[in-house]
């Protein structure tokens, strides 16, 4: 019956579904029917009539809100993994490298591909995701998301300095083609683009004001750069933009620093950066794996007042799983003398993220009318996992074990605006 509509339309998914109230807190409905409708949405929460028969049996599985990584670099998937002294040797050694190949459309389109189904296998359903400086690594991401009806934020890079031929833009060239692509695929399905400056050093003062410009004439683009991730880069801006502040002041200099935009790793950051990203309602990227992988550091969950939410940062980051970032971030709080619970590990992976990037089709959760991107979790696939689920006590233990235990084994189906998109279908 897999994939069988109803007369009217709806398919029927029946499990335990995992819910997030507005402030993260997290519940477990027992055995309930999950309705969506044929148009991608959810219909309402329900418990099981006597005898019924769904589309979709998954007693014994969590249904979820599918996860939501906030940062991420599509062209990076074949440099994760790759060892370096720091950020700057990596960028340079390995990631600079990889992304002159995307000079060839075909290399884009096959990375493009590869990118979002690894996302879909590990229960990520929407992202906002760094392409190459060539536009044409725009299209490829954009059309692979559009097939799969995934909302995807995402944007050509601008680096007109300090990057090697292949990858450097010319300045006006550069603010013409995010031109071009607002206007080709903004807003366009459940795709939005993002104002990319790749990071402050790679970008000249007339490419940030040229991409500050560009925000303020189109309001509901994105803006998502990276910021104080590592030391020996923060020395560098320093030496590029001595009279700023700080580096985060530094764009916000520009005007880039502005409601929903999204800056990956604030790990070196003071209390007037602090103030300055809660006072515009940016939102950190926090990206743990990275911050481990590369050395870069730990982000401050002690002062993390303004608004943040997990990420991969996948090719510098060393996993797609939202488990192992949930773990890594667990860990780096812990380190930094901070508890976070795992309702609040997975809520900033998931509802938290959507509400602050302004992505209120997915900021419900499971819930009426909101599209229906979701996971179904089995935990029972490996057996240490099947165990301590079960003899998990309490919501916090078993959400807990699914963190420190879960991978993509454990993912059985991801699911967007309703439809199965793994297992992938035939
Ligand atoms: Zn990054």
């Amino acid at each position: 019956m897999l994939g069988d509509l109803d007369p009217e339309g709806v398919i029927r998914w029946r499990g335990d579904v995992l819910r997030f109230d507005a402030t993260g807190q997290a519940q477990v409905l027992c055995d309930q029917v999950v309705e969506v409708h044929a148009g991608g949405s959810f219909g309402p929460l329900r418990a099981p009539k006597a005898g019924e028969r769904v589309e979709h049996d998954c007693r014994n599985c969590l249904i979820a809100p599918g996860f939501i990584d906030v940062h991420a670099h599509y062209p990076q998937i074949d440099v994760i993994g790759s060892p370096a002294a720091g950020l700057l040797e990596w960028l340079e050694q390995h990631t600079f490298p990889c992304e002159q190949r995307f000079e060839d459309p075909a290399v884009a389109q096959d990375a493009a591909r590869r990118f979002l189904g690894e996302m879909l296998r590990h229960g990520v359903t929407s992202a906002a995701v760094y392409c190459t400086a060539h536009p044409h690594s725009v299209d490829a991401l954009m059309l692979e998301a559009e097939r799969r009806a995934m909302a995807v934020i995402a944007g050509k890079s601008l680096q007109d300095r300090n990057s090697p031929p292949g990858l450097l833009d010319d300045t006006e060239n550069s603010l013409r083609d995010t031109e071009t692509l607002i206007g080709r695929w903004h807003n366009r399905g459940r795709l939005r683009y993002a104002i990319t400056p790749r990071f402050a050093p790679t970008c000249s003062d007339r490419q940030l004001h040229g991409a500050a410009e560009i925000a303020r004439a189109y309001p509901g683009v994105v803006v998502q750069s990276h910021v104080a991730e590592n030391l020996r880069e923060i020395a560098w801006v320093r030496s590029l933009y001595p009279k700023d502040r700080s580096y985060l002041a530094v764009y916000d200099r520009f005007g880039l620093v502005r409601p929903h935009s999204i800056w990956g790793h604030c790990i070196h950051i003071d209390a007037e950066d602090r103030a300055l990203l809660e006072a515009q309602g940016a939102v950190a990227a926090v990206c743990p794996t990275s911050n481990a992988f590369l050395g870069s550091g730990r982000f401050d969950f002690a002062q993390a007042g303004f608004a943040w939410a997990l990420a991969s940062d996948v090719g510098g980051g060393s996993s797609f799983s939202p488990f192992r970032t949930m773990l890594a971030a667990y860990e780096t709080a812990r380190l930094g003398g901070v508890y976070l619970r795992p309702g609040t590990l997975w809520w900033h992976h998931t509802g938290a993220a959507a509400q602050w990037l302004g992505w209120e089709h997915c900021a419900s959760g499971i819930a009426a009318s909101g599209w229906a991107d979701f996971v179904v979790l089995d935990p029972c696939t490996t057996p240490l996992l099947e165990r301590r689920w079960q003899l998990a006590e309490s919501l916090d233990e078993q959400l807990f074990a699914l963190i420190v235990l879960g991978d993509d084994r454990h993912v059985r189906h991801t699911v967007v605006a309703g439809r199965v998109q793994t297992p992938t279908p035939p």
